[in-house]
């Protein structure tokens, strides 16, 4: 039996009795005779009280000194997790970001991970230890300092490890029993999904399931590393993520037509009023956007009015670079040449994933005819070979994604989706 890496989300390992039944669960795994690295996060919601105490002390905590800070929450996790398995009897050795050879760039708050060098990690577990180590982190190649990989990043931590240490899987513990065909925060009868693609999980994840994130699923087809999405709360078998189906006991699994529908409210519309429609005028938008580094979803320009020939375009943006946007824009409206611009941040997306819609006529007239039916007003639409996205009122947006989700037959006939922990922070 191979090298398992196992991630433990921070509602897993929440309280010291978390931590006593994530210790258990690893055990487990060696004892059935696996080289077991647990990677984890930070305890509860630890990362968002240091941001808030970072905050309190300086309104733009330095970036550097915030990674040094968030790093620390992960390094009390991990040590306590290898001493409760120690506890148990196993040896246990727990390892910063940086000693587990996780090298990053130079970028605090969203370095990338560039290079993996894990011989600490592999001589431990063949001393037959268990390795535990810190998500989240890394050490800048070039700058030497510590670095973190962004919110949620254990999970790529976790992946990038497994692909380094070719692990045979990457587990990933969290507080559902794996994806689901909607989140089961919003719709009480999604269902869990037993196997997807890398590709439909990665349209879900952009379109903000927050189960994965994108950046690790990334990871993990590049490297072809399958994730097992599962509960640390249930023993149940969870979400297999991987380029191939897999085949469950003796059934074969499908490929669904649907896989999913997916919702974030995450984000705010600018709309620039008044464009005069002549080439140039987007692209000049855009660069100013792209200077700024924001990175922008969807855009649509307005048919422009005959009588005045100026147009207006509005785009998505995450609701976090608003300001840096409209102050960018408000800076160059010379330049530019616009008349006003409008923000508004009580709009939601919701998107429909399935790899089946490049074959099936009708699936985006099924999903606009159930929003449609729900009183449900759209206000952008974007689409892609597997999704089609609309944005809608912020308030809205429950709704749509359970009239969406039972359109499409996806709703389950069970509770199966149960939510065991987390404060959804
Ligand atoms: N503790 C970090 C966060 O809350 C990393 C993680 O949970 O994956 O974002
Ligand atoms: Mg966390």
């Amino acid at each position: 039996m191979g090298l398992v890496v196992q991630k433990y989300g921070g509602s897993s390992v929440a309280d010291a009795e978390g931590i006593k039944r994530v210790a258990k669960r690893i055990v487990e795994a060696k004892k059935n005779g696996h080289q077991v690295v647990a990677v984890v996060s930070a305890m509860g919601d630890t990362t968002d009280e240091l941001i808030d105490l970072a905050e309190q002390v300086s309104p733009i905590p330095a970036g550097r000194e915030l990674d040094m800070l968030l790093t620390a929450g992960e390094r009390i996790s991990m040590a306590l997790l290898a001493m409760a398995i120690k506890n148990l009897g196993h040896n246990a050795q727990s390892f910063t970001g940086s000693q587990a050879g996780v090298i990053t760039d130079s970028v605090h708050n969203k370095a990338r991970i560039i290079d993996v060098t894990p011989g600490r990690i592999k001589a431990s577990v063949d001393e037959g230890n268990i390795a535990i180590v810190a998500g989240f982190q890394g050490v800048s190649q070039d700058t030497k300092d510590i670095t973190t990989l962004g919110r949620g990043g254990s999970d790529t931590t976790a992946v990038a490890l497994a692909a380094a240490l070719e692990a045979e899987v990457c587990e990933i513990y969290t507080d559902v029993d794996g994806v689901f065909t909607a989140d089961p925060r919003v719709v009480s009868k999604a269902r869990k999904i037993d196997w997807i693609a890398f590709e439909d999980m990665l349209e879900l994840a952009a379109s903000g399931s927050k189960v994965l994130l994108h950046r690790c699923v990334e990871y993990a087809r590049r490297y072809n590393i399958p994730i097992h999405v599962r509960s640390s709360f249930s023993g149940l078998q969870g979400t297999w993520v991987s380029s191939e189906p897999m085949k469950q006991g003796d059934k074969q699994v499908e490929q669904a037509l649907i896989s999913g529908v997916a919702h974030d409210t995450s984000e705010a519309k600018v709309t620039v009023v008044g464009v005069p429609d002549k080439p140039g005028e987007a692209a000049s938008i855009f660069r100013t956007i792209a200077d700024a580094e924001i990175n922008i979803d969807m855009v649509v320009q307005n048919v422009s009015a005959a009588s005045t020939g100026l147009t207006d375009i509005s785009f998505t943006l995450p609701k976090t670079e608003g300001r840096k946007a409209i102050d960018a824009l408000e800076k160059n409206k010379g330049a530019i040449g616009f008349d006003s611009l409008r923000y508004d941040d009580q709009i939601g997306k919701i998107s429909l994933v399935g790899a089946g819609m490049k074959t099936n006529p009708g699936v985006t007239a099924d999903f606009f005819t159930a929003l449609s039916d729900a009183g449900v007003n759209i206000e952008l639409i974007s689409t892609s070979e597997i999704r089609i996205s609309v944005v809608t009122r912020k308030d809205d947006v429950p709704e749509a994604v359970r009239a969406v989700h039972s359109a499409f037959g996806l709703d389950s006939d069970s509770d199966e989706a149960v939510v065991y922990g987390g404060t959804g922070r």
